[in-house]
């Protein structure tokens, strides 16, 4: 039993779709495969904005359009048949997200986002589905919103294990046994029937889930990039691709915001053991990275970088120190406004929290906080970590930096600086 995970870029374009067809037929009959894809290319951030300016009550149908002719486009030049069911069932979907879109009440933002933001993986398994069968694999579409179970925090939906893997596991074998289950990342469903998500780049972590509860023997994410790399190709412009890593090492780069793996990804596929492959979709003979049980003593550094960051700081009224119970007070408002720390620090008389910056919540945090502390904040900001660092790869990324903060441990290197051109622009 394998896991396969396609990204949006892997689904991009009609070229892109019949890489899929060509990568999966070239696959011994053996196997029993899922097969979880993201939304096409953009099409999440489109949504998003087309949500956003339903939200302000503007005007929401030229991308809703663009979106539409985006996927048609693509619909058509992979179905010649033009009575391929697969074109009613696409226009259905369009038609239901204009009607979302056209209700949208001024509240509840994130729940509403759930139910509009999910059609996007919605679309695509459907298209990879019929295109899957047109080329003659056996498959079945598998609205995971039914075995997929989370609870309503809406936007960040928190998996409930075990009602999902009794639903996985009742679900899933049989049938399996005669195709390739094809189903969508990202989403889930409540108990009540409401589609949630679960955090942007969500799919990486819907296919361990998969993977977890089918005790799979490897999960795959295909990529447009040779593997797992040590940097952002797009913000550095020498990289290296690790062959081998622990999974320890794999959540701590997630977790300091690598971006090419989800950071709730690793956790489930370590518990049982389950190798992770980073693999090309562009040339898929290639071994790419495999992420498993294994030590290594020297790895390559890895550079990581947040952009949009906020540095704030506390500082007691009354130059008195920051005691534990002011430390409590801070955390309990970062949660409930559901700021996330990447690194924070604390002084005698002050504490430093660096979060990403999301105007609304950081506003509402300082108001809420702000008749106990003087609170300072400073942003837009980069966070830069260096994992496994040397002198070298030190002194490179700290050069001609504004640096505001700064931390070392013996593995990890973090500065929290002033935007300054990313090396791929120097
Ligand atoms: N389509 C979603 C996103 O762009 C989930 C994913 O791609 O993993 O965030
Ligand atoms: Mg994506």
């Amino acid at each position: 039993m394998l896991v396969y995970k396609f990204g949006g870029a892997s689904v991009k374009d009609a070229g892109a779709f019949r890489n899929i067809a060509r990568l999966l037929s070239a696959l011994p009959q053996t196997g029993q495969l899922v097969v979880v894809v993201s939304a096409m290319g953009k099409t999440t951030n489109a949504l998003e904005e087309m949500y956003q300016q339903a939200f302000r009550q503007q005007d929401f149908s030229e991308g809703w359009q663009r979106c539409r002719q985006y996927h048609l486009g693509i619909v058509q030049a992979l179905f010649p048949d033009k009575g391929a069911s697969v074109y009613g069932i696409i226009e259905n979907q369009f038609q239901a997200l204009q009607q979302l879109l056209e209700r949208v009440e001024p509240q509840e933002f994130d729940f509403q986002y759930d139910q509009i933001i999910s059609v996007g993986e919605l679309l695509s398994s459907q298209i990879l589905h019929h295109f899957l069968h047109q080329q003659g694999l056996a498959t079945h579409w598998l609205d995971c919103r039914t075995c997929l179970r989370t609870n309503a925090t809406w936007r960040e939906a928190q998996v409930n294990w075990t009602q999902t893997e009794t639903l996985i596991q009742e679900t899933l074998p049989s049938l399996l046994k005669n195709n390739i289950v094809v189903t969508q990342g990202f989403i889930g469903g409540t108990g009540q029937g409401h589609t949630t998500t679960l955090g942007r780049e969500g799919s990486d972590f819907s296919a361990a889930i998969f993977a977890y509860c089918l005790s799979a023997e490897s999960m795959t994410i295909w990529k447009d990039v040779p593997g797992l790399l040590n940097a952002d190709p797009k913000l550095f412009p020498t990289t290296i691709c690790y062959e081998e890593i622990a999974y320890q090492e794999a959540i701590e780069m997630a977790y300091y915001g690598a971006s090419v793996i989800h950071p709730k990804t690793v956790a489930p596929l370590a518990k049982k053991g389950i190798p992770l492959y980073v693999k090309s979709f562009l040339n898929p003979q290639e071994a790419g990275t495999v992420i498993k049980n294994c030590r290594h003593d020297r790895i390559a550094p890895a550079f990581i970088v947040k952009q949009n960051q906020c540095l704030l700081s506390f500082h007691s009224k009354d130059y008195g120190f920051v005691t534990e119970q002011n430390l409590s007070t801070i955390f309990q408002a970062l949660s409930e406004h559901r700021l996330k720390i990447n690194v924070m620090q604390n002084s005698a008389i002050s504490f430093s929290v660096c979060t990403d910056y999301d105007a609304a919540r950081v506003q509402a945090l300082v108001e809420n906080l702000q008749p106990e502390f003087q609170i300072l904040y400073n942003q837009p900001l980069h966070l830069y970590t260096v994992k496994n660092y040397d002198q070298a790869s030190l002194d490179a990324i700290s050069e001609g930096k504004e640096i505001l903060l700064e931390q070392r441990s013996r593995q990890t290197y973090q500065l929290v600086c002033r935007p300054a051109p990313l090396p791929s622009e120097s």
